[in-house]
């Protein structure tokens, strides 16, 4: 079963304060660039603050809750830091989307020579250049300085990582609702995967297909 035949209550989602953003990508990283969306024909940042990239990491899979909670807590008292952390996510998702915005339909591997939209290697550096990717459940105050709070920062730059790096026989789509462009894994042979999903821009494109087909009288009596 793929995402797009998915039952809605089956799909994991982000529920923000401007609505609802589902994990239809197949994929965290891609999922990650999916938080900068449209809402009826306006572009919205489902990321907006360090809470909300907390938030979004735990429904997709990027955080546990009980890691969300420690960094709920530091983010209290350490805003500045919080603040840094979002910015470097939003940095890596500017750079993570024009790159991927040049390569629908292929998946090219990462390569330091390779020409990119925009500089992804020096962000990934940075951000797993700490090696504390975990947040023990029994964190101690060792554990819960500022620095903690890049976590969410780390564990993205690492989904994107794996889908750089590692060699895997997959293909990158992108939805065709016009406005959406949501990004996705485009793994049927059979069928190519055309939209986000099928209940939301799929029904809308089928709706305006059918009705300019009856405009230019193609819709015979029977097919209405
Ligand atoms: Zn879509």
């Amino acid at each position: 079963m793929t995402a797009n035949e998915r039952p809605i209550s089956q799909t994991r989602a982000f529920f923000s304060p401007i609505g609802r953003l589902r994990m239809l990508a197949g994929d965290p990283a891609l999922d990650f660039a999916n938080t900068l969306h449209w809402r009826e024909g306006v572009e919205v940042d489902f990321l907006p603050d360090y809470r909300a990239l907390n938030d979004w990491s735990v429904p997709a899979r990027l955080l546990r809750e009980d890691e969300r909670c420690i960094l709920v807590d530091i983010a209290r008292v350490h805003p500045q830091d919080a603040h840094a952390a979002h910015r470097a996510a939003i940095a890596l998702r500017n750079a993570w989307r024009q790159n991927l915005a040049q390569r629908i339909g292929s998946w090219s591997l990462y390569s330091p020579e390779s020409k990119q939209a925009a500089p992804l290697a020096p962000l990934l550096t940075s951000a797993l250049g700490d090696p504390r990717l975990l947040i023990s459940p029994t964190a101690g105050a060792s554990e819960k300085e500022p620095h903690v709070l890049f976590l969410p920062v780390a564990r993205v730059a690492l989904a994107i990582a794996s889908l750089e790096l590692i060699p895997g026989d997959r293909k990158l789509g992108r939805c065709e609702g016009d406005p959406c462009g949501g990004f996705f894994l485009n793994n049927s042979r059979s069928k190519p995967r055309r939209w986000c999903s099928m209940d939301s821009c799929g029904n809308r494109a089928k709706v305006r297909g059918f009705r300019s087909r009856f405009v230019a009288g193609e819709v015979k009596d029977r097919d209405r």
